[in-house]
């Protein structure tokens, strides 16, 4: 399975999407020079355990899930249901909400999890990975930004 990494390149920062091919190979970026290449050891027993561009310890498990692509969803029917209010049509009122909630609930089961790194915030699609990584954390995101605004202060 190739896992699609999108993240921001830490030498030319510029957006860049990479898809190492094994997954444990090296990442690259298509702008600069930059390589990194500490596949192996991001990898535990199969499963990926540190971010690929900083070798962070930390990620957050989330739905790779578009959002804008479920508000398109629920956008439509609602307003499919203001029309068919209009023309006094309930049932196709309530039917279309009732659709739009169901293919986001389908999508949503369907789609797979990415994992993102709360330092560098880069996103690894379809990487394998096991059940270990926990959700977002809030207070592990704090402490991340303390740390980057730390260092921000530091270097000025
Ligand atoms: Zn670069
Ligand atoms: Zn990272």
């Amino acid at each position: 399975m190739a896992g699609h990494i999108i993240f921001q390149c830490p030498a030319c920062q510029t957006r860049q999407v990479s898809s190492p091919q094994p997954p444990d190979a090296a990442v690259r970026c298509s702008g600069c020079q930059w390589t990194r290449d500490e596949g192996i050891a991001d990898y535990s027993e199969g499963y990926l355990n540190r971010c690929r561009i900083c070798g962070c310890q930390d990620l957050w498990r989330q739905k790779d899930f578009p959002p804008a692509l479920g508000l398109v969803i629920v956008a439509t029917a609602a307003t499919i249901s203001c029309v068919a209010w209009a023309y006094y049509r309930p049932v196709l009122a309530i039917g279309s909400l009732m659709a739009a909630a169901l293919i986001d609930m389908v999508l949503y089961t369907f789609m797979g999890d990415m994992l993102v790194c709360y330092r560098c915030a880069a996103r690894h699609r379809k990487s394998a990975m096991d059940e270990r990584h926990p959700r977002y954390d809030l207070e592990t995101a704090e402490r991340y930004r303390q740390q980057e605004l730390r260092k921000r202060q530091a270097g000025v």
